[in-house]
């Protein structure tokens, strides 16, 4: 019999978390106006809100932190820093930043200009925000089976060819300054780009002249899809896998409360000397000096570090298992999911779910109150509350995919209490048919309204 997975460390330290009771939590949301953002994490037992910057350290990181290097200039956690992406992703040049978006910030101040038209496989919000904030436009690639919750397509990451050479082709070349490749595709589920994709990508961008830059919040998760699933990559480490993948990329930006494993911090890196030195003069503006950009001298540290564990071929069979061990519950109980399960989190098709709830009142959402009111557990909206209003009609906007995502931190909770989540999903499952009614807005703000919106019950 096959040894079953356990954690790739033991704990040595911990934060105590409570279960509370259904009418406290009643009470708590009926006041946080039925939006999850506005709940006080202490009201909350199990947060999959996300796995942005909400993972463990180790006692390596910590045992970093306590070395760091404070001088503005020069400092050695800046070296540390610098080495390990060296090291890692081949990338001569980088800059340090506060988050992934600042890390956006800089590279696209130096890169987009008015009219631009930037093909990707579904950007990041943040991303897109940053390209359309310059007035240039983000082109969704993304193959057709991503938005197929049922497709078990095993890079639903990647990008259409045929969709990015029409862009290349029909578009004055000009004003195309990069593809980017988001690794992986948080949008879609968590799902990989193969190394055959980002290959294929890079030897047509090198064709008609344009950058490609990666976009690598989950790069090592990214890195694992294709040891488990790519043909000929079996074997390969994690770092040969991804050492070969940004030999196809020009740069990357990096929010490195991801895979990084640390709760704060970004940088990008790149191959030439010419775009580091005008990206230096804006990071400088925005972020800070070079050799620190928006971080402490602990904190580069600690990411330092991060980048190895995160790499060290230890740590992702874990990572990976814990988010399939939740989802595979799930499907053995015929609850509908995106499939195959994706790196960080597991994505349920709400629209699915609950049947007898109107789109107009607000599926996903729905779902997620009524999963906070039965475990304290609290997950996330991507659906219509995510995607605004239309601004021109002001009607709300559908999208093709009505997800709850629910997010696992980087070695943060146990398979216990995925056990929890699975059965308080069952639950709810087991009586939907009860649940006809949903949520309407109270009020809420013309943009990225899911962060502020006031609800009530129809
Ligand atoms: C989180 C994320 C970003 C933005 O990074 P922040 O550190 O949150 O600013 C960009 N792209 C992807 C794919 C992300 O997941």
């Amino acid at each position: 019999m096959d040894l079953p997975f356990a954690e790739s460390y033991k704990i040595k330290m911990v934060e105590p978390i409570y279960r509370s009771s259904r009418e406290q939590r009643e009470e708590w949301i009926k006041t946080a106006k039925y939006n999850l953002f506005n709940l006080k994490s202490e009201q909350v037992y199990i947060d999959l809100l996300t796995d942005s910057g909400t993972g463990a350290m180790s006692d390596r990181q910590w045992a970093a932190i306590m070395t760091g290097d404070e001088s503005y200039a020069g400092s050695s956690s800046y070296y540390n820093l610098k080495n390990s992406i060296n090291k890692i992703f081949g990338f001569d040049y980088f800059l340090p930043t506060h988050q992934g978006r600042a890390a956006e910030n800089v590279l696209f101040s130096v890169l987009v200009k008015d009219g631009d038209v930037i093909p990707g496989n579904s950007h990041f919000d943040t991303t897109k925000g940053h390209i359309e904030f310059r007035n240039a436009r983000a082109v969704d690639c993304t193959i057709d089976e991503a938005f197929d919750t049922e497709s078990m397509h095993p890079f639903k990451g990647n990008i259409d060819m045929e969709k990015l050479e029409k862009v290349y082709s029909t578009v004055d070349t000009k004003k195309i300054p990069m593809v980017i490749v988001t690794l992986t595709c948080n949008t879609s589920g968590g799902q990989p780009v193969s190394m055959k994709n980002m290959r294929e990508i890079y030897e047509l961008s090198k064709k008609y002249g344009i950058k490609v830059v990666f976009d690598s919040a989950r790069f090592a998760e990214n890195a694992w899809f294709i040891q488990q699933r790519e043909e000929g990559y079996r074997e390969k480490t994690i770092k040969q896998i991804v050492a070969e993948m940004y030999s196809y990329s020009d740069a990357m930006t990096m929010s490195s409360k991801k895979d990084g494993i640390v709760n704060i911090g970004g940088f990008m890196a790149m191959r030439n000397e010419d775009l580091y030195n005008q990206a230096s003069v804006f990071n400088i503006m925005f972020e800070g000096f070079n050799t620190y950009g928006g971080m402490a001298g602990r904190d580069m540290n600690a990411l330092a570090v991060g980048l190895h564990e995160v790499t060290d071929g230890h740590y992702l069979g874990n990572r990976i298992e814990q988010v399939k061990y939740l989802g595979d519950k799930l499907i053995n109980w015929k609850i509908p999911v995106q499939k195959p399960i994706g790196g960080h989190a597991v994505f349920i098709d709400a629209t699915k779910f609950l049947k007898h709830v109107p789109k107009e009142e607000y599926i996903a959402q729905t779902l997620a109150i009524e999963l906070y009111l039965e475990a304290g557990v609290r997950g996330v909206e991507v659906g219509t509350l995510l995607a605004d209003r239309d601004p021109k009609t002001k009607e709300n906007r559908y999208p093709r995919l009505e997800m709850l995502r629910l997010a696992i931190p980087r070695r943060t909770y146990t398979n216990n209490h995925m056990n929890v989540v699975a059965v308080a999903l069952k639950n709810i499952f087991e009586r939907r048919n009860e649940i006809t009614k949903g949520l309407k807005i109270l009020d809420e703000a013309p943009i990225m309204r899911h962060f502020s919106v006031k609800l009530e019950r129809v």
